[in-house]
């Protein structure tokens, strides 16, 4: 998708971005209610995002947030904002002038989603760490200390040390949480997660 695209297609309106968000699974297609009718979707004026989920059920007439249960929920930023930074984020247009540029956040809030981002990509590659590099291949490999901070939803990891390598070429990356820095724990990692006859870069 190009930033054309992006602007055209997706941001320029609430209903286009409400649309494609459902439609990518980001936000709830459906919701039911506590009382198990039904809700229906709706604009209501005066909330955040303006859109909403009420139940149909006279006695119950329950109201949840379009956000609600998803990726966006707790966030005090406009939908489409987040949209904007998410592509922004992906496409690697995450410097901070950029960033207060073009979505006018401040310092803070560009930190704690890019913070919040890495550090979701890195419980990702935590999950399921492959072998990298191979003959001609260079691996940088380094520790970095991760979780510090807590988020308003999802697990994190509490002041962890996690050793990684990443090759040069590829941009393959693994991660492994280690209890310590010691020889004896990451040899044998670099046994195990660089494949033979690459280069390492300490
Ligand atoms: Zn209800």
């Amino acid at each position: 998708m190009t930033l054309k695209q992006l602007f055209r297609n997706i941001t320029r309106d609430e209903d286009t971005w409400i649309a494609w968000l459902k439609s990518n699974g980001l936000l709830a297609k459906g919701m039911i209610c506590t009382c198990s009718r039904i809700m229906r979707p709706g604009t209501f004026a005066g909330i955040a995002d303006g859109k909403g989920w009420r139940c149909p059920e006279k006695s119950c007439k329950n109201f949840a947030f379009m956000r609600i249960g998803s990726f966006f929920e707790g966030a005090h930023i406009p939908l489409t904002e987040l949209v904007e930074f998410l592509y922004f984020w992906a496409d690697n247009l995450q410097t901070t002038a950029f960033l207060r540029k073009n979505l006018w956040w401040g310092e803070h809030t560009i930190t704690y989603w890019k913070n919040f981002l890495r550090d979701l990509c890195v419980e990702e590659f935590l999950v399921n760490p492959q072998p990298i590099g191979g003959p001609g291949h260079i691996v940088e490999i380094d520790e970095s200390k991760f979780g510090h901070r807590k988020y308003s939803r999802g697990h994190m990891l509490s002041c962890q040390w996690v050793f990684g390598g990443i090759d040069r070429e590829t941009k393959d990356t693994f991660m492994i949480a280690v209890q310590d820095r010691s020889a004896a724990t990451l040899i044998p990692l670099i046994q195990s997660y660089i494949i033979p006859s690459s280069t390492i870069l300490f």
